[in-house]
């Protein structure tokens, strides 16, 4: 089906996505090597734990560690990491959580790590019995708060590190050094590392289990990559699955998809990608330069993946619209597009091109520059405030199921 079809078939609104690899919006284009594997296996029968044996393989391959396993997605891959920690392969352990009666339960994390991906990562943890210890400030960590809460804390089991654009962007440890640290005190490190290029570091900075999202960069189908550095922690998580991992199970279709992907990700042609998107930034650096009101810049990937993004930075006098007005209107035509709105409140948005054609990315130029001579001409902007534009995306939440 053609995107027309497919909005159809389903009455949604077709979505041009200019905000990168978003779960909420179908997270990438699945690459045709993870399709193909998702309807070769539809038919067939298998067991699922050999073949979660053989994608072990393959995570290993990929990720430099001993194994792993498929999960159904990342924040998946964190409960089921928390819990492998707890229980270090206690059959009986495993069965009894979330209760952690007898077991040490606590996860030590930097309070600018405990981000909300769409859902809160501290929760992730919790589903397993776990309970975090917060460590620094939001925007201040140094080493001796981290070896302050390791040395006083005997009952800590796991330490968490988000690398994300969700976290605060100064004042964290880096991830080499929150490692070392823990290391120290022979706490496990656990990196949540669902949007990014590295897929390494299990031996590069040498994180014990480390956590993607099979759906973003990767191009998968939806699931999440559970990486370990021992074969041992790999078991610990997989076993689970008899526990807390069974509603967070991913299928032989999810397996499959995710084993085609990861191994099409390790061929795929980069440089080839970045040009096509070095092109679609050009192009709207070069549009959205004539528009009144908005001033533009080449950004670097917060987290030093290797995609270059657009920063649009609003000016509301000159453009007659706030920064939100602007993307709520993008996002409420058809068809809706959506850019990247973490940075409303400060008046910019970001315009991300990896998920997307040259001629979306045309339509989605012609688009900002439609709504802003729109708003100049009717002078219908700058009437929303930020509270009031928050607070509706609040009450959205709960619009659900969108009745018309
Ligand atoms: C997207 C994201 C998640 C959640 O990933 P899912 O695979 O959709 O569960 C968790 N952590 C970080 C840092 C993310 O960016």
């Amino acid at each position: 089906m053609n995107s027309k079809q497919v909005s159809k078939h389903y009455h949604t609104v077709p979505i041009i996505n200019a905000s990168g690899t978003m779960t909420a919006f179908g997270a990438s284009r699945i690459c045709p090597e993870a399709v193909q594997a998702v309807a070769d296996i539809a038919d067939h029968f298998v067991s699922i734990s050999e073949l979660q044996a053989h994608a072990s393989g393959v995570i290993a391959k990929a990720t430099g560690g001993a194994g792993g396993f498929i999960t159904s997605c990342s924040a998946a891959g964190v409960s089921l990491a928390v819990a492998a920690c707890m229980t270090k392969g206690d059959l009986a352990r495993v069965e009894r959580l979330p209760d952690t009666t007898g077991m040490n339960n606590a996860v030590v994390m930097q309070v600018g790590h405990n981000v909300h991906y769409g859902a809160n990562i501290e929760q992730a943890a919790r589903i397993a019995g776990a309970r975090i210890i917060s460590v620094g400030q939001a925007t201040e960590v140094n080493a001796y708060h981290l070896h302050g809460a390791l040395r006083d804390n005997p009952d800590i089991v796991a330490a968490l590190y988000v690398t994300s654009h969700h976290c605060v962007m100064e004042g964290m440890l880096s991830l080499a050094q929150f490692t070392q640290i823990c290391h120290q005190y022979k706490v496990p490190v656990i990196a949540d590392m669902a949007s990014e290029y590295d897929l390494r570091v299990v031996k590069n900075p040498g994180v014990d289990i480390a956590i993607y999202s099979v759906h973003k960069f990767i191009g998968g189908t939806t699931g999440g990559i559970y990486a370990a550095k021992t074969t041992k922690l790999a078991r610990d998580g997989f076993v689970q699955n008899r526990g807390i991992g069974r509603p967070m199970k991913i299928g032989k279709e999810g397996i499959a998809g995710a084993i085609a992907a990861i191994e099409a990700w390790g061929k795929r042609d980069h440089k080839k990608d970045s040009a096509a998107q070095e092109k679609i930034i050009q192009l709207w650096q070069q549009e959205l330069a004539k528009i009144g009101g908005l001033v533009v810049s080449e950004l670097p990937d917060w987290t030093g993946n290797p995609i270059m993004r657009l920063k649009v930075v609003v000016a509301p006098k000159q453009a007659g619209l706030h920064a939100w007005e602007i993307t709520q209107r993008l996002a409420s035509q058809h068809p809706r597009i959506f850019v990247r709105d973490q940075f409303l409140e400060q008046q910019y948005f970001v315009m991300d091109p990896c998920n997307l054609t040259f001629a979306e990315a045309k339509e989605v130029a012609a688009r900002i520059s439609k709504i802003v001579a729109e708003a100049k001409r009717k002078q219908n902007g700058r009437k929303l405030s930020w509270d009031n534009y928050k607070q509706g995306v609040a009450e959205g939440i709960l619009a659900w199921p969108y009745k018309k």
